[in-house]
């Protein structure tokens, strides 16, 4: 039987054809249609009117580390998925790292399920990961509902998940493109990290050293090269480097199968304003110069770059010590990432639109999920209400992240997230959240 209709209006729906007055009806958790806003709603539906508060696509997370089995203490899927639904996100991709085990097998995935089973407060979805020796565990990986394969180039920071070398690469990427999957990456070259100087000490300028722009544009070029060769699909991650946008730009532009995300931090925080020993800030890549972070924002703006995710990487207090030498690289901002990246957008003049594309449309097509990132009939009834004229300053204490550590702290925000929905059902209403009702995702066939 389906279930009685419900009807969410507002004067600003977020559609993938621009931001107009809607009626937006829901039946069996999918988008029924999208009406005019005046549209006389079916006799016994429950109508919610959201006034002038935005109405945007459930937020599609493709890059978080919740790090459950094994460092629950860092982050559980209880409170990444309550932090991530507070923050207007409604699914969320899981990275196969920091976890023990980490996603490299059938049977380490089927680990990770059972710990997310029942915890999640959205839907949640995993990567696998390529790691040297596990070439045969691709193919079934996939089979069994991963979305796409993680590698590093150069160290990950656990002895668990070790990097490939070229040769590893290559295999790894081989067998992807037998099955026309997708390698995510993190793209560092381990060369220019060695000789860089060592990174130790209070100071940021130090560890920015550490790893140099150049690092991230070699690594990039050489997977630009392979994907070329072996056609096929590959992920830039957490792209830092702004000089790195033309060589991507020029790969697009020749039909090399690759995309790119960055993150909120590079977005709105700069190496210029990290104080002494405030390891908050550090994360690998690192958040570079106010200058690149221009260039970061050209690329979102003429499309190179496709997705904004968050990287969230937690970890406890006593591991971000105050020494960039030493402590956890890993910046935390699950709840904080929608407002963080209107905030710094709005000023530069691009819309909610442009937001909605960048952290739900885009990330969704990322992972093949046609069925989640837009408010258009057919798809799952997921949104973020969003009041985005509303400031708030970030207080760590309100986070539901599990370790209350963030860069954004005591900085003023735009945009309130007043409530977010799960396929048709309120899930956090501003303030508390609903019993989890999170589905895990598998990938669906022929992505
Ligand atoms: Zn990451």
């Amino acid at each position: 039987m389906s279930e009685a209709e419900l009807v969410l209006c507002t004067t600003r729906v977020v559609t993938p054809q621009g931001m107009r007055a809607a009626s937006v009806s829901v039946r069996d958790g999918r988008i029924a249609a999208v009406l005019p806003y005046d549209a006389r709603p079916p006799a016994g539906a429950r109508v919610e009117d959201f006034g002038d508060d935005v109405l945007l696509p459930g937020l599609v997370d493709t890059h978080v580390h919740v790090n459950d089995p094994g460092r629950a203490e860092w982050e559980g899927f209880r409170s990444a998925t309550g932090a991530a639904a507070a923050g207007g996100i409604t699914t969320l991709v899981d990275m196969p790292l920091n976890s023990l085990p980490p996603t490299t097998t059938v049977g380490h995935l089927d680990t990770k399920r059972a710990a997310a089973r029942g915890a999640a407060h959205i839907d949640v979805g995993f990567w696998g990961g390529a790691v040297p020796g596990n070439v045969e565990d691709l193919r079934p990986l996939l089979d069994a509902g991963v979305f796409g394969f993680k590698c590093f180039l150069s160290p990950s920071g656990v002895d668990e998940f070790p990097e490939l070398g070229p040769e590893q690469l290559a295999a790894a990427l081989g067998e992807i493109a037998r099955f026309d999957g997708l390698l995510i990456v993190h793209a560092e070259d381990p060369g220019h990290l060695e000789r860089a100087p060592r990174a130790s000490g209070p100071h940021y300028a130090g560890f920015l050293a550490s790893r140099p722009r150049a690092g991230e544009n070699d690594a990039i070029a050489g997977l630009i090269t392979l994907a070329e060769r072996l056609a096929a699909r590959v992920h830039v991650l957490h792209l830092s480097s702004g000089d790195a946008l033309p060589l991507i730009a020029a790969a697009k532009r020749a039909g090399v199968r690759i995309s790119v995300e960055t993150c909120p931090h590079f977005l709105t925080l700069t190496a210029e304003e990290v104080p002494d020993g405030a390891t908050e800030f550090k994360c690998c890549p690192p958040i570079r110069e106010a200058a690149n972070q221009e260039a970061l924002w050209q690329g979102l703006a003429d499309g190179t770059i496709d997705c904004v995710v968050s990287d969230h990487s937690p970890a406890t207090v006593d591991l971000k010590t105050a020494d960039f030498g030493t402590a956890w690289g890993g910046i935390s901002s699950l709840q904080l990432g929608l407002p963080a990246v209107w905030t710094a957008a709005r000023r530069r003049g691009h819309t909610l639109e442009d937001v909605a594309r960048w952290m739900a449309t885009a990330p969704a097509a990322l992972a093949g999920l046609g069925h989640k990132g837009a408010i258009e009939p057919g798809r799952d009834a997921d949104f973020a209400v969003l009041a985005p004229e509303e400031t708030f300053t970030v207080d760590p204490a309100a986070l539901r992240h599990r370790n209350k550590i963030t860069a954004y702290a005591g900085k003023t925000l735009h945009g309130v997230v007043r409530s977010t929905w799960l396929r048709g059902r309120r899930i956090n209403d501003g303030t508390t959240l609903t019993e989890p009702t999170g589905r895990l995702l598998e990938r669906p066939p022929g992505h």
